[in-house]
């Protein structure tokens, strides 16, 4: 699971702590130097202080001996008393010492951000994170980064950290549903009702009999509504999970309305006093306006508690495109992102959690009815190993 972004990310902390450590060295070196001329002009300034005090002591002495010269001694007095004032050797002390600083911290430079981000950027990109969420990104590492005075031995770890607060604030974590849907349970009559919708072939169906088996599991009951009426076969696909589950579906013909059969199943859940109605919808029309139209509809009718996109976290930019179409169309409350045991990029899922700005609410794990989990945040950014 996200092997390729964890990877990716790995190698470039590695890189970033390089680049920057390889400019603080240079920087270093450059003080060094200064600091050797530094250390040169604080003995001559001793030196000439030494001089300048041995002076003043032969005019003293002579002073008091030939009083006629006094004038002349004067003027020699306040001449060394100027080329005193000139070495400043507490001054150069402050500099030297905030230099010296250097050797052990650095400040991230505008100029440093850049280049080591348009790396990030880069794998970012290969691995399915929209431009949309790297904008975001780049803005929360920047805040986090820039400017910063960082100690040189955590380097590393400052960058890890950023990137990882900076994903937390990107990524939501879902309230568990199970829970939610028992405490409306408690408080409602109706029934608890999921719209679910996403293309053919993501897994919707898998992903619908899943959940159903997570209800059953957790003693909530539920009724399908084969609210799919366009796609051919897609009935008897449904029927044959409920069939395994033991659980009614609720069908009608083939072309007949989708949201007549949802009500159906809504009023079959009310008389059996069933607590949840999962239905299925057609993922695709002929046409956006098909679609549009009849989402709006099914919405209406059956006045979801929740609506619910399924998509392949393999999908990647496909993906984020539906998710924005359906956001448009219907409003998107939650994610499932099926298939991604398979997923080796872990992109779409920080995407469509930007995009829509809703949680994922479960990850498909597999084809077997419990390979359903539910989204943890956490646990997520541990997987990209930060
Ligand atoms: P639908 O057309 O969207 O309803 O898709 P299906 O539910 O029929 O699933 C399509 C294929 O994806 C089937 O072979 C499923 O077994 C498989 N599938 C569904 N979810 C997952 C998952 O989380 N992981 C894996 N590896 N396969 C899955």
């Amino acid at each position: 699971m996200f092997k390729f972004l964890k990877e990716k990310l790995k190698t470039w902390l590695s890189k970033s702590k390089k680049e920057i450590e390889r400019k603080a060295e240079k920087e270093a070196l450059k003080i060094e130097e200064e600091s050797e001329e530094l250390k040169k002009k604080e003995e001559k300034a001793k030196k000439l202080k030494k001089e300048i005090k041995e002076e003043k002591e032969k005019i003293k002495k002579e002073g008091e001996k030939e009083t006629k010269e006094a004038e002349e001694i004067k003027e020699e007095k306040e001449k060394l008393e100027k080329a005193e004032e000139k070495i400043k050797e507490p001054e150069q002390k402050i500099g030297l010492f905030s230099k010296l600083k250097k050797f052990f911290a650095y400040q991230i430079t505008e100029s440093d951000f850049e280049k080591i981000f348009s790396e990030l950027e880069v794998s970012l990109l290969e691995n399915n994170v929209a431009l949309e969420v790297i904008e975001k990104l780049k803005s929360e590492l920047k805040t986090l980064l820039l400017n910063k005075e960082i100690k040189k031995s955590e380097l590393e770890d400052e960058i890890k950290q950023a990137l990882k607060k900076s994903l937390e604030e990107i990524i939501l974590q879902p309230e568990d549903l199970i829970k939610k849907i028992k405490e409306y349970r408690k408080e409602n009559k109706e029934p608890y009702k999921i719209l679910f919708f996403g293309i053919n072939g993501v897994g919707k169906t898998t992903t619908i009999a899943k959940f159903a088996n997570l209800c059953l599991k957790n003693k909530l009951s539920c009724v399908l509504a084969a609210s799919d009426t366009f796609r051919a076969a897609s009935i008897e696909q449904l029927q044959v999970h409920a069939d395994k589950l033991g659980i009614k579906m609720i069908k009608h013909t083939y072309g007949s309305d989708s949201s007549a059969v949802a009500f159906d199943a809504i009023k079959y859940a009310q008389q059996n006093n069933i607590d949840i109605v999962l239905i299925d919808t057609a993922g695709r029309m002929h046409t956006k306006t098909d679609l549009l139209r009849q989402m709006e509809k099914i919405s209406r009718v059956t006045k979801p508690n929740l609506k619910v996109f399924v998509a392949e976290a393999i999908a990647g930019s496909d993906a984020i495109e539906q998710a924005k179409t359906f956001n448009d169309v219907i409003g998107i409350d939650g994610s499932i992102l099926a298939k991604s045991d398979v997923d080796e990029k872990g992109g779409t899922i920080i995407s469509i959690n930007y995009i829509t700005k809703k949680p994922i609410l479960y990850l498909g794990t597999g084809q077997n009815y419990s390979d359903l989990e539910l989204f943890d945040k956490e646990k997520f950014i541990e997987r990209l190993g930060l």
